[in-house]
C-alpha cells in the first residue's frame, strides 16, 4: 500500500487521517504530546493571582504544555493547541458552517457538510443549564434586534454539567474533539506518533519524497508517496517556510477582546462558554468568561465568580505573516474601527443589564483562529492544490481560508479536510 504522512493531528489533520486510511497506509506525526484535560483545582491557582507568580500567558505551558501561547503584535497573544487532536481539545465546541467565502470562489462543500452532520453528534438544546444571567442578556439581545442564537455544539451535551472548562479540555467526555477521528483511523491501521516535530518536506522535481522529522533528540526520516500538511494555521506556513516554499502574508487570526464587568454571584467561570451568538457584520458577540484575562491580567481582579463578560471575535483583515518562528501581526484601522464599534454594542447590552459604561473593563487582546496564508483561490476549486507545492503535497487546514471568518472555524475545516482527501483518494 502506497504511504501518506499526515502532519498534525487537529481538526484538518485528523479528517484527513481517517478518511486516507485504508487506500493509503497512513502515518500522523504530531509535535505535541497526547493530550490530557488540566486537572488542577482552578481556585487554587486563582489564589496565585496576587503572589506576582502569575506575569506572563506563556507560563501556562508549564503546567499546561497541550496549550501554548505566543506574543503578537500590539500585545495580542496568539493560544493554540499542540497534543493529539490540535486544538479542537481546547475549543469551546462550536460548530457552525461557514463556507460563504469559499462558495464565491466556486466550491460546493455541500456533500461534505452533510456526511459531517452525520458523522459528529451536535447538540443546540443546552438552554435549560444556561445560568439567569445569560438567559437575561440573551433576552437583551433579542429586544435590541440583534437575533441571538443559541450556538450549536459538538458532542452530546445533554450530558453536559456547565462546569466551564471547556477551554481546558472536557473532563466529562461531553464535549467532541477530533481526537475522535483519529481512534477511528488508528482502529483502521493507522499509526500516530506523537512528540514527533516536522521540520521539513523533502522534496525534487516538484514531488515530496517525505518529511523530516524530530523526536527528542533525534531525526527521523518517513518517506511517503503523499504528504498531507495540516500543521495548522501558523504551523503549516513554518514547515513550508523551512521546505523552501513561501506563503502569502496574508495571516488572519479571528482576534478576541472581552469586555466585563463586576456582577454579583453571577458565576459564569461555572458555565457553559458561548452558549449564544449574535452575528454582526464582521464579528461576534458571544458570553465568555476569559480564564486567560482572570488568571494574567490585572484589570480582572474580582471574583471569578462575579465576572460576567462578552467576547467579540472580530473577522480581521488578512495581513500579516511569519518568518523565522515569528509572527507579525497588528490590528489595522480597519480593524480597530470594527472593534470600537464591537465595544459599544457590548456596552450597550451592559446597559440594559444594569451596568454603566465607566464599570467595564477590558479582557487581553488574544486570539486563536490563524489562517489563510496558503488562500484557496478560483484558480485550484477543483485541485485544492496550490501550483507552488510538489504535486503530492497538499495543504488541509485553516491555511486554505482565502479571508478571515470571525467565527468558529472546525466544522468548515474538516469539510475542506473531507475534500482534499477525497481528490487524493481519487487520484492515488
Ligand atoms: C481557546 C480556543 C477555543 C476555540 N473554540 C473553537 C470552537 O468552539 N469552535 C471552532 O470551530 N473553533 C474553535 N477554535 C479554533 C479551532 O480550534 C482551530 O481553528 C482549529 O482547530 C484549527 O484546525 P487546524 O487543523 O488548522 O489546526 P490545529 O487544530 O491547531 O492542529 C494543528 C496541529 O499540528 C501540530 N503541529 C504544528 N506544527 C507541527 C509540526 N511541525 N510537526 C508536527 N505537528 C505539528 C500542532 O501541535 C497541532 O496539534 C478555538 C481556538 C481556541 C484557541
Ligand atoms: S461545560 Fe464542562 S462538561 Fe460541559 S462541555 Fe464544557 S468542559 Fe465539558
Amino acid at each position: 500500500m502506497n504511504k501518506a504522512v499526515v502532519i498534525g493531528s487537529g481538526a484538518g489533520g485528523a479528517m484527513c487521517a481517517r478518511e486516507l486510511q485504508g487506500k493509503y497506509q497512513v502515518t500522523v506525526l504530531e509535535a505535541g504530546r497526547e493530550f490530557r484535560p488540566f486537572g488542577l483545582d482552578l481556585g487554587l491557582i486563582a489564589g496565585l493571582r496576587w503572589t506576582g507568580l502569575l506575569y506572563d500567558a506563556r507560563e501556562i505551558g508549564w503546567i499546561f504544555p497541550a496549550m501554548r501561547m505566543r506574543r503578537a503584535g500590539a500585545g495580542m497573544i496568539l493560544v493554540n493547541g499542540s497534543c493529539s487532536g490540535g486544538t479542537t481539545t481546547i475549543s469551546t465546541g462550536n460548530a457552525l458552517r461557514q463556507d460563504g467565502a469559499l462558495k464565491e470562489l466556486g466550491i460546493d462543500l455541500d456533500e461534505e457538510f452533510a456526511e459531517l452532520n452525520r458523522e459528529i453528534p451536535m447538540f443546540s438544546g443546552h438552554q435549560k443549564i444556561w445560568r439567569p444571567l445569560t438567559a437575561s442578556f440573551f433576552a437583551i439581545c433579542r429586544e435590541m434586534g440583534l437575533d441571538p442564537q443559541a450556538m450549536p455544539k459538538m458532542g452530546d451535551y445533554s450530558h453536559c454539567r456547565g462546569c466551564g472548562r471547556c477551554v481546558l479540555g472536557c473532563p466529562h467526555g461531553v464535549k467532541w474533539d477530533s481526537r475522535r477521528l483519529l481512534e477511528q483511523a488508528q482502529k483502521i491501521g493507522a499509526r500516530l506518533l506523537t512528540a514527533h516535530r516536522v521540520e521539513r518536506v523533502v522534496h525534487d522535481k516538484g514531488r515530496a519524497r517525505g518529511v523530516l522529522a524530530r523526536h527528542g533528540l533525534r531525526k527521523k526520516w518517513f518517506p511517503a508517496d503523499l504528504v498531507i500538511l495540516a500543521a495548522g494555521g501558523l504551523g503549516t506556513p513554518q514547515v513550508l517556510e523551512d521546505s523552501g516554499i513561501a506563503c502569502d502574508d496574508s495571516l488572519f487570526v479571528d482576534p478576541v477582546l472581552c469586555v466585563a464587568a463586576e456582577m454579583e454571584n453571577c458565576r459564569q467561570d461555572c458555565e457553559l462558554p458561548m452558549p449564544f451568538a449574535v452575528q454582526m457584520n464582521g464579528y461576534i458577540i458571544s458570553p465568555y468568561f476569559d480564564h486567560l484575562s482572570f488568571f494574567f491580567n490585572r484589570e480582572w481582579r474580582h471574583k471569578a465568580g462575579n465576572i460576567y463578560s462578552l467576547m467579540i471575535k472580530l473577522a480581521d483583515e488578512n495581513r500579516g505573516g511569519m518568518s523565522g518562528g515569528r509572527v507579525r501581526k497588528t490590528l489595522t484601522a480597519a480593524d480597530r474601527a470594527r472593534l470600537e464599534q464591537a465595544v459599544n454594542v457590548c456596552a450597550e447590552i451592559f446597559q440594559r443589564a444594569g451596568v454603566d459604561k465607566g464599570r467595564l473593563f477590558f479582557g487581553t487582546l488574544n486570539a486563536g483562529h490563524p489562517g489563510g496564508m496558503l488562500p484557496l483561490a478560483a484558480a485550484q476549486s477543483g485541485t485544492f492544490h496550490d501550483p507552488r507545492l510538489p504535486e503530492n503535497l497538499f495543504v488541509a487546514d485553516a491555511s486554505l481560508f482565502p479571508v478571515a471568518l470571525g467565527n468558529p472555524p472546525i466544522l468548515t475545516i474538516m469539510a475542506m479536510a473531507k475534500r482534499v482527501a477525497r481528490l487524493c483518494r481519487q487520484a492515488g
